[in-house]
């Protein structure tokens, strides 16, 4: 009796060996594979790389016992196919990640994609994808089907004793792992968990908590604040910056006529869209996720709330995809102002990409049937130089050519073009949203989400995206971002304490980061403390 018992124990447990050993192999190498490689070859850790192995060993272990038990042979067939699907996919992203970004997929990265759209998608494999990648993933799955179908003939399971062994080698595995736990937190099950701790909220303005806001003796409200969230705008690019190509001409106008004042030294909070909006709108910050307090990000104080509270009338005009509620802070933070428009749609004008001039069209009337007494607090988002450049323009701001590049590397040239291209129709589309405003009493502030590598961490030569977190260099690179702040003669006329800080300001500011976005905007319009916290010192005019 207790000898049967045994005998069906181990013939489940060494049926991974005996039955199931390609998929066990297939699964160990493509869904997990990417982890233990990146330790050995990237980070150079022998040890770790190596008892990560171990861990990954045993995960896909237990995924190919779990899935063995599966009956009818039908159904298991079926959902061992969809696994290896997935992990084939997972082994493609990763193997991207660690040529192209220079690590592996993470949570960030994960809800950067979910972030994009099927149309955005499309330009990134055609702009991002190196060319070798695609012919060297394909030779990889190639050698898996070639094995697999070797295997229809030839066995290439365990035999009855070999998996005895192998067994005895799981179990040495097991103890290992057992000592050395702590590695799961380098390993797929880790990083699946750390995926779905991302939390978001359906509804922003259930958080709302209405704190006290005081004003200046003086302060008088202006009528319009305007935000201009950009998108990719890399400082570096920029004629107003010291760039040596024309980029900035519209904008280099209003500052030449000391309405517009530009600022160096700012850095965005993060590298990429989603996160750098969810810090840039609200007063949760780098330091809160730095000594975590208890409280979610949507839990803190955003700008939209404040405005509003201020009397404001708010209103968000996005060109960017509307995307889903998992993907990030954007849709959420355009969904808690009174009024919305999603300009770039899913849907059957997927393959049209609207540029950003729809964003001053579809303002035009609201801007324009604003009465002298009201308040708006308007936030435009950009598309402004997201990936691919080339289609951010009409042709007709296609100014920039090849030919202009003939000192950069070959195949950098197309793409500075491209870039330097979409930055010109930004500075063209941002004095037309300014010149809606202009005889108002308005404050037009400019910002882009952050910034582009674009070819210039030495360590990556032909790298041109958004900064890379684990990269020192790559990171600050791509958060040098530009700031311009275009104030109304009218607001000038009326303001003249708040314009005299921006103008001793300008060109002497040492660091901000627009993660004290909501500070500068509330100082703008003369507040002096929410809640018992001070604006000033956090507000880059201080
Ligand atoms: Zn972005």
């Amino acid at each position: 009796m207790l000898k049967t018992l045994y005998k069906r124990i181990a013939e489940i447990l060494t049926r991974p060996f005996r039955k199931h050993f390609l998929f066990l192999m297939a699964f160990f190498i493509l869904a997990t594979g990417p982890f233990f490689l990146w330790q050995f070859f990237y980070q150079h850790l022998l040890v770790n790389g190596i008892l990560l192995t171990v861990h990954c060993f045993i995960i896909s272990y237990v995924v190919t016992l779990l899935i063995g038990l599966i009956k009818p042979d039908v159904l298991r067939k079926v959902a061992q196919g969809i696994l290896l699907a997935i992990a084939a996919i997972s082994f493609a992203i990763n193997f991207y990640c660690i040529f192209e970004m220079g690590y592996l997929l993470d949570a960030d990265l994960a809800r950067l994609m979910l972030g994009t759209n099927l149309n955005e998608t499309r330009e990134f494999a055609s702009a991002m994808i190196p060319k070798w990648m695609i012919p060297a993933l394909l030779g990889i799955y190639l050698v898996f089907i070639a094995i697999w179908v070797f295997s229809r003939k030839h066995q290439v399971n365990l035999g009855k004793n070999t998996s005895r062994l192998a067994m005895v080698g799981l179990l040495l595995c097991v103890l290992v792992n057992a000592r050395a736990w702590k590695v799961w937190e380098e390993g797929p099950i880790h990083r699946i968990y750390e995926m779905t701790q991302y939390e978001v909220t359906d509804d922003l303005s259930s958080y709302f908590t209405h704190p006290k806001i005081t004003f200046n003796d003086d302060s008088q409200l202006p009528a319009d604040i305007v935000l201009i969230i950009g998108e990719s705008f890399s400082r570096s690019h920029s004629s107003m910056y010291g760039y040596d190509k024309e980029t900035n001409p519209c904008l280099s106008d209003y500052r030449d006529n000391s309405l517009l004042f530009t600022f160096d030294s700012i850095d965005s909070p993060a590298p990429t869209t989603a996160e750098s909006i969810q810090l840039m709108l609200s007063t949760y910050s780098q330091a809160n996720e730095e000594h975590p307090d208890g409280k979610k990000w949507f839990e803190y104080t955003t700008i939209i709330e404040l405005m509003q509270d201020c009397g404001y009338d708010t209103y968000w005009f996005g060109n960017q995809a509307r995307g889903s509620k998992k993907n990030g802070a954007t849709r959420v933070f355009a969904e808690a102002c009174q009024r919305q428009k999603f300009l770039q749609h899913e849907g059957a004008d997927r393959f049209n990409v609207t540029t950003d001039m729809v964003l001053v069209d579809s303002s035009y009337q609201y801007a324009r049937e604003a009465k002298p007494n009201e308040r708006h607090f308007i936030i435009y988002h950009m598309m402004g130089s997201h990936f691919d450049y080339a289609m951010r323009y009409p042709k007709e701001f296609a100014h920039f050519t090849e030919h202009d590049y003939a000192s950069q590397p070959e195949d950098h040239r197309a793409t500075l073009a491209a870039y330097d291209n979409s930055i010109l129709y930004n500075d063209y589309v941002v004095t037309q949203i300014i010149n809606l405003f202009k005889d108002r009493d308005a404050v037009v502030i400019y910002l882009p989400d952050h910034g582009q590598v674009i070819y210039r961490d030495p360590k990556s030569p032909d790298y041109f995206s958004h900064g890379k977190k684990k990269n020192a260099l790559s990171y600050a690179l791509g958060v040098e971002i530009p700031l311009f702040i275009y104030t109304s003669p009218l607001y000038q006329e009326r303001h003249p304490d708040i314009m005299q800080r921006i103008s001793e300001r300008q060109g002497k500011l040492e660091r901000w980061n627009s993660d004290d976005l909501p500070y500068l905007l509330l100082d703008l319009i003369g507040v002096k403390d929410v809640g018992g916290e001070t604006i000033r010192t956090k507000s880059m005019l201080n």
